[in-house]
């Protein structure tokens, strides 16, 4: 599991919708400190058991209190780790979070890569994310509908900011200049809800594809996104 910002209840509910259990859980890998992705990590780990890999600096930031009683891994940029037959590789990106990572993870033969709340493009994250034959890609709002938002201007600052969340425009900036020749599905996820629509998100994304033949899907809160078979 990526990340988990819901309570336990939440949690086993969004995981029966997709056949499965706490228990077959093997472990959490978390991003960062922020609520939406580590809000339900260590209750949930805790009343299950479940190991959980994350960096020192979002341990530091979420603080040894809430991780109490739970299996802790540390994770760092580049080195990778496995759980179970997959392998993880986390990645540094610009956010404003203590030491925020995304991740690349690879079974042999298939490479998945995520990447959500990052404020810009990098070089490294670039590198990172070539290869991958399927991709789950931050598409946080559209430039113009965050200017037009009754957001405060400082939250709006944040967000747009090089160490918030992707733009439409930018999320498409770094699919087009990915390496993609085993591109097979580009998800768009981590979609504002006030400041976005799938329509304008899965055009951006289209549109970076260009002449690439692979297959565009967006994430919604709600609902997520069944399970996804890449061959
Ligand atoms: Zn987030
Ligand atoms: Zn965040």
């Amino acid at each position: 599991m990526l990340d988990c910002g819901f309570s336990i209840k939440e949690t086993q509910h969004r995981l029966s919708r997709l056949g499965r259990t706490p228990e077959d859980i093997s472990g959490i890998v978390v991003t960062h400190e922020h609520a939406d992705h580590v809000g339900g990590v260590f209750k949930f780990a805790r009343r299950y058991e479940i190991p959980v890999w994350l960096t020192y600096g979002t341990f530091q930031a979420v603080g040894a209190s809430v991780c109490k009683d739970v299996d802790l891994h540390f994770c760092r940029d580049s080195e990778a780790f496995r759980i179970g037959d997959l392998t993880l590789q986390p990645y540094t990106v610009p956010h404003d979070a203590r030491e925020p990572v995304q991740f690349v993870a690879t079974d042999g033969d298939c490479k998945l890569g995520v990447l959500t709340d990052a404020g810009q493009s990098t070089g490294h994250l670039l590198q990172a994310l070539g290869g991958c034959d399927a991709l789950v890609l931050e598409c946080n709002h559209d430039r113009q509908m965050l200017a037009d938002s009754v957001y405060p201007p400082s939250l709006k600052r944040r967000i747009g900011g090089p160490y918030g969340h992707l733009a439409n425009d930018i999320s498409a900036e770094i699919l087009a200049a990915l390496d993609k020749h085993r591109l097979k599905m580009v998800v768009g996820a981590h979609l504002s809800l006030k400041n976005n629509t799938p329509d304008l998100a899965r055009a951006a994304l289209t549109t970076a594809l260009d002449q690439h033949s692979a297959e565009v899907m967006i994430a919604c809160q709600e609902q997520g996104f069944d399970w996804i078979v890449i061959a």
